[in-house]
């Protein structure tokens, strides 16, 4: 590897500010799980990297989901009786409901309302919500907005299509002396967000491209893919290539300025996890590692048991723990072009650490106490399962997994941390200590996964 290439290829992107500029340019597209707003990106992104850009067609088998229909969007609005436009998909894409069937019709106010999403909590926010797999439509709009819908009467215009169509993924491959590889993930089906999805685009793409130009001991695998279903639609296609796939890194949230931060993988003992406390013990910058837990972004697909990927995440400030999360306000003057920057160097530094050793140990495996009670095994292992066709999840995200937790986000995440860990090692008892969670939410959340057929009792 030339670290000199390196270098100078890092602070030419410093200095021109290259990652925040591509990010200005990504920032408009309304992007969705499919559709134009995906491929418009990846577009961009083949400029720069030899991207292989994957189409997967409506109705793909992929585990235990299908791939959805086609999503595209031309325009969308609330008009008052005055004929004004009160909400406004051309001045920002987030007030759309992400995947919103079609509608154009005059309804009541109150029906309206029963159709718009705000946070009450952050009333000057205009929040991103999603309704990939339920059919639904509505807008999303600052909570302070809903005080001055006084019409009788409002009329409302959604001009999307839901049609059978291809879910689209980018891949970019760099061939290594090993064919051993280290995969770097991150997702494009976020809209007009820049810490939440577009920094980890930008950087992953930028490393991409530097590493297409220098001789590496390991191969590299990049995913540019929708979150979840894009994961879910890759691991399915692609199963034979997961066991040469020794370490893998999602790269999310990290261009704010807050300090670096490694999430480690499922067993927390792998090289990846070593070389992120390493490196971090030795750099200058403030740095905190988080222990394992199986929700968040496509870590929780990669390390399911029975992909079993050993991955870790890179990120600034974690999700859900910034106030901008899922919210306009995660914008273009919310990232930092010096903090995107920062990030890239860093990950360069742990890439040159797996380069420097050469080699990955075998993923750490747990052994099962056989004295353990309460032991089950995830009978449906490949991915997470479709959990809102079979009605214990719910189906329009909201994704309010930050600050306090009411009783319906503490049972789901009940369920991800019991289908994630029940490999047949871990018991309840075990998942209770390493979650935090009681015994009593994990016992009632495994007896309706087993009711689901989700989950068997060995023990
Ligand atoms: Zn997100």
């Amino acid at each position: 590897m030339n670290k000199q290439i390196i270098d100078k290829n890092i602070c030419k992107a410093t200095k021109n500010n290259e990652l925040y500029h591509l990010m200005e340019e990504l920032y408009p597209i309304c992007r969705s799980i499919t559709g134009d707003g995906v491929r418009k990106t990846l577009k961009i992104l083949k400029q720069r990297i030899n991207l292989k850009i994957i189409e997967v067609p409506s109705g793909t088998k992929v585990f235990d989901w299908k791939v959805p229909l086609e999503w595209n969007i031309q325009d969308a609005y609330v008009k008052n009786l005055k004929g004004e436009k009160i909400i406004d998909f051309k001045k920002s894409n987030l007030h759309i409901l992400n995947y919103s069937k079609p509608v154009s019709k005059k309804i009541s106010k109150n029906e309206l309302k029963l159709h718009l999403h705000t946070i009450p909590e952050k009333p000057n926010s205009i929040p991103y919500v999603t309704s990939y797999y339920k059919k639904e439509w509505g807008f999303c709009t600052k909570h302070n907005q809903l005080k001055s819908i006084n019409d009788d009467f409002y009329q409302v215009k959604i001009d999307s299509t839901l049609k059978k169509g291809n879910l689209t993924y980018g891949e970019f491959f760099k061939k290594g002396k090993s064919s051993d590889e280290i995969l770097i993930s991150t997702y494009v089906c976020h809209p007009s967000l820049c810490n939440d999805n577009l920094s980890g685009i930008v950087i992953s793409a930028k490393i991409a491209e530097i590493l297409s130009k220098i001789n590496t001991f390991f191969s590299y695998r990049f995913l540019f893919i929708p979150e979840t279903i894009g994961a879910i639609t890759w691991l399915s296609k692609n199963e034979k290539k997961i066991s040469r796939i020794k370490n893998c890194l999602v790269i999310t949230c990290a261009g704010d300025s807050g300090k670096f931060t490694y999430k480690k993988t499922k067993s927390g003992n792998e090289t990846i996890d070593e070389i992120f406390k390493k490196v971090f013990k030795n750099s200058n910058k403030k740095t905190m590692i988080k222990e394992f837990f199986p929700y968040g972004s496509d870590e929780r697909q990669f390390s399911s048991p029975g992909i079993n990927i050993p991955t870790g995440v890179f990120m600034r400030t974690p999700y859900y723990e910034f106030q901008q999360y899922h919210t306009a306000d995660d914008n273009l003057d919310f990232v930092k072009s010096s903090s995107l920057n920062d990030s890239l160097s860093m990950i360069f530094k742990i890439i040159t650490e797996f380069e420097t050793k050469k080699q990955v140990k075998d993923k750490s495996e747990i052994q099962r106490n056989s004295k353990s009670k309460n032991v089950f095994l995830n009978i449906n292992p490949k991915c997470e399962p479709q959990l809102g066709k079979r009605k214990i999840y719910r189906e329009i995200s909201k994704r309010r997994l930050t600050g306090k937790k009411n009783s319906q986000d503490l049972s789901e995440i009940a369920i991800f941390w019991v289908l994630n860990f029940s490999d047949g090692n871990y018991s309840l008892e075990d998942i209770s200590k390493k979650s935090g969670l009681s015994i009593k939410l994990l016992k009632k959340t495994s007896k309706i996964l087993v009711e689901k057929k989700l989950l068997k009792k060995l023990s």
